[in-house]
């Protein structure tokens, strides 16, 4: 028969083993728990049963193989700990490396943004005109039929109206959308009636029933207005030709042709000589060599008295004062700038479109 000692010893040694490959395979803290509980566990561990067994032996073999026991216990606890730290430790290490930054490499630079290319036109064109001395007038994109035709001397069945229709404003009798900026010289004129001097522009949104490549149901316009004694056609024409002059360069001629709106009298079509062949002719000017580029005309005389009416008194009189006003559309001065032949281009969003202007 053995010494029950020996036995004792055989079994913590092969324990020693099996607890060492346990270990090795373990490799997460729910591993090294699951070895602890198969050697250490209160109910089964396997190194607690052989404790439970000592009960059985002589009290100088008890003690001698409780001492073997108890050193094999804090071995593996000792084990296990070393192993939890050196896991701790890898995986810290690893978020390091991972997390490390490179204070050499170049930064990225954020993504800027940059104004559209009409809004930079038309801050152009208020630029232009606030150094001529005029006044930047904010109009109102709803109106009213009055506004917008009456007082324009476009009576409700004058023919000029079917060219410029819009959209109404349901539920609300009389409101629309304006069709043209021209709207503002009446709103100005009203809420400024003295002194009967006045040099503005009026910029903005109008709207009309038109959808194709060259006519949007929205776009811009900017709209001038200058009334005082004395202002001629003269003044018109000086005025017109400063401003393209200092928006397209001054290499570019001026041509002036009659035309007619009902708002002005008389009124006069302008063209600017071609920037895209120099006036030789070419496929945007139609061979003509010019581009037509606005209307204006001198204010006919019954816009001061729809104005004097709705004032109540005599405020614009035309026998003292006369004036002018001319229009042009924000997105025909762009196109023109920059070679664009598709109007829809502009209200697309299309940011391989709109990257292509300088920021
Ligand atoms: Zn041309």
């Amino acid at each position: 028969m053995s010494d029950p000692l020996d036995a004792l010893q055989a079994k913590v040694r092969a324990l020693r083993e099996e607890f060492e490959r346990a270990l090795g395979e373990a490799r997460d803290p729910q591993g090294f728990q699951a070895v602890k509980d198969r050697f250490l566990g209160r109910k089964s561990g396997a190194v607690t049963g052989l404790l439970r067994s000592l009960a059985g032996l002589a009290e100088d073999a008890r003690r001698d193989a409780g001492r073997e026991l108890n050193a094999l216990k804090q071995d593996i606890e000792a084990r296990l700990d070393g192993a939890r730290e050196a896991l701790t430790a890898r995986s810290r290490d690893e978020r390091l490396a991972h997390e490390r930054v490179d204070v050499t490499l170049p930064g990225r630079p954020p993504v800027l943004g940059r104004r559209h290319p009409l809004t930079v036109v038309r801050e152009e064109l208020e630029e232009i005109f606030l150094s001529m001395g005029y006044e930047v007038y904010d109009g109102a994109e709803t109106d009213d039929d009055y506004h917008c035709f009456e007082a324009l001397n476009m009576p409700p069945d004058h023919p000029a109206r079917d060219m410029q229709d819009t959209f109404y404003v349901a539920g609300h009798s009389g409101a629309l959308l304006r069709t043209h900026t021209s709207t503002g010289q009446i709103r100005y004129m009203l809420s400024n009636p003295h002194p009967p001097v006045v040099r503005i522009i009026c910029p903005g949104k109008v709207f009309r029933r038109d959808d194709d490549i060259t006519h949007s149901p929205m776009f811009q316009q900017v709209e001038a207005l200058v009334v005082g004694p004395g202002i001629t056609l003269g003044d018109l024409k000086g005025s017109i030709e400063a401003f393209l002059h200092a928006l397209f360069g001054p290499q570019y001629p001026v041509r002036f042709r009659s035309s007619f709106f009902p708002y002005t009298e008389p009124s006069v079509e302008v063209d600017l000589g071609c920037i895209v062949c120099g006036g030789k002719g070419c496929r945007v000017c139609k061979g003509t060599g010019w581009l037509e580029i606005m209307g204006s005309g001198m204010v006919h005389p019954a816009v001061f008295e729809a104005v004097n009416a709705r004032l109540g008194r005599m405020v614009y009189d035309p026998e003292e004062v006369t004036g002018f006003a001319f229009g042009l559309g924000i997105e025909r001065v762009a196109m023109m700038k920059h070679g664009i032949d598709d109007i829809r281009l502009f209200y697309g969003s299309d940011l391989r479109f709109l990257e292509q202007f300088p920021a």
